[in-house]
């Protein structure tokens, strides 16, 4: 019988809101099962209590949602392999653990952390690689079993000291490693928690997870993972290991160098779809051509044996470059819905109806769009080059202007014109310093388009305000 498609991610909730990272991870889940009939999970790994952020996961989950993500079971869902939030699964943990201990596949371990410490010191300095030694692995069980009763322990998976561990990865092919340089791993650690390593196989497992994609940075967990699934006699999930998105040096995707959480997206104004157009272009295309298509045609497109298998490099320009494309094809009324919303509602919609004609060409993302056309809102604060000389021409522009029969751009431009005409003044120089004082700026949108918009009061008294 061919297994059912379930995919998941399991982000974690250690940072300010979902990576970029895991983003473009989701969006291969999601296309993936989109494109099989099948079921996207969202499985929140909190057991790791020291780097729990309070707030993320709402945040997380909300971020997945602001870019049409849909999952299909998840914490805030309804769904028969729940609780999704591994905190609230402890009981499992526990008893396959146990299970393990039982088997002689994981055993107790009493090693203090001054003993760790003092360890890991004498391996740095013979040059050895930093694994746990094995000191508790040979207490007999039933000893074990006691001290278990009233010390402190972890129990850790006990990997054979020879041989090799090898998988199948869609994207590698066969991957083999040492067994002598996987480590015995803890998997529940002395507060009953679980480690990641022993909780992602019981949940995968569990929650009946075919397809397991994933970043390649989990890849040398994988054994360990390998090792769990054998011990405990389950059947193995397709691994499929995903080069990581990179900064466009290759280096690894940092704070340092990109903004990485999706908040930032979102505040700055780009367009999710936007944002996901060019996460898929760098997976499974060549970034140097990006064409814009929606989330059904990538699900058409998409294979994931299509995958490259070098990190692609993720250039906020070029993403940058792929938003302005979006707004440019986004119809006029819906782009001010969106700019309106983008702007909390703070501004007259009326008006930014009105300037999306002048300004939808220049604008990349949202967060262009107020500096571009403050004006349009408030009067100028500050000039960009003082214009007091032009005072008397100002004044006279501003009579000129109010015999304007027809407010607009044309007529606004013939208007003005004649004053250039009049006075003898340099064309260029007289539009800009009229541009400054309308609008405080040297670039701004066109002049005549922007003074019909403000209206005649508005444009002539700004002429006088100088
Ligand atoms: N909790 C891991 C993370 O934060 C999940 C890794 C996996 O997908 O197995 O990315």
């Amino acid at each position: 019988m061919i297994k059912p498609v379930r995919v998941r991610i399991a982000p974690s909730p250690t940072g300010e809101d979902l990576h970029i990272g895991n983003v473009y991870t989701a969006l291969l889940n999601y296309v993936y099962a989109k494109k099989n009939n099948g079921i996207f999970i969202v499985r929140i790994e909190d057991t790791d209590r020291t780097r729990y952020v309070q707030g993320s996961e709402a945040r997380i989950l909300n971020s997945l949602k602001w870019f049409d993500l849909d999952y299909d079971e998840g914490p805030d869902t309804e769904g028969k392999y729940g609780p999704y939030r591994q905190s609230e699964r402890l009981n499992f943990y526990k008893k396959y653990a146990e299970e393990l201990v039982g088997k002689g596949k994981a055993y107790y371990c009493f090693c203090t952390s001054a003993r760790l410490e003092e360890m890991r010191k004498g391996q740095i300095a013979r040059k050895e690689p930093t694994l746990y030694d094995g000191f508790c692995k040979n207490i007999n069980s039933k000893e074990a079993k006691k001290r278990s009763l009233n010390e402190k322990y972890v129990i850790r998976l006990n990997v054979p000291d020879s041989g090799t561990t090898q998988f199948e990865d869609v994207i590698r092919g066969k991957v083999t490693f040492e067994n002598k340089l996987i480590d015995d791993q803890v998997l529940l650690k002395s507060d009953g928690y679980p480690t990641y390593h022993l909780a992602v196989v019981v949940d995968d497992y569990l929650m009946g997870i075919s397809h397991v994609i994933r970043a390649e940075d989990w890849i040398s967990s994988t054994p360990k993972h390998i090792l769990l699934y054998h011990y405990l006699g389950w059947e193995l999930p397709v691994f499929c290991h995903v080069p990581l998105i990179r900064n466009p040096d290759h280096s690894k995707l940092s704070k340092r160098k990109n903004p990485v959480w999706a908040s930032w997206y979102k505040d700055q104004g780009f367009l999710p779809e936007a944002i996901l157009n060019y996460l898929a272009q760098m997976g499974w295309s060549y970034p140097g051509d990006i064409e814009i298509y929606t989330i059904e045609e990538m699900i058409k497109k998409f294979d994931i044996a299509h995958l490259k298998a070098v990190g692609p490099s993720f250039d906020l320009k070029k993403l940058e470059w792929v938003n302005g494309e979006y707004i440019r094809k986004t119809e006029n009324p819906k782009l001010k819905d969106q700019i309106s919303n983008y702007l909390d509602h703070n501004y007259p919609e009326e008006i930014i109806g009105k300037t999306i004609p002048l300004v939808k060409e220049r604008i990349k993302k949202f967060s262009d769009y107020l500096p571009l056309s403050s004006f349009f809102f408030e009067k100028p604060t500050a000039y960009e080059i003082d214009i007091k000389a032009w005072k008397d021409i100002f004044a006279k522009t501003s009579e000129k202007l109010k015999s304007v029969k027809k407010w607009d751009a044309v007529s606004i431009g013939e208007a003005m014109q004649q004053v250039v005409n009049e006075t003898g003044k340099k064309s260029s120089d007289y539009f800009m310093a009229v541009r400054i004082a309308v609008t405080g700026r040297k670039v701004s949108p066109p002049l005549n388009e922007s003074m019909e918009i403000l209206g005649k009061e508005e444009s002539t008294e700004r002429l006088k305000l100088v």
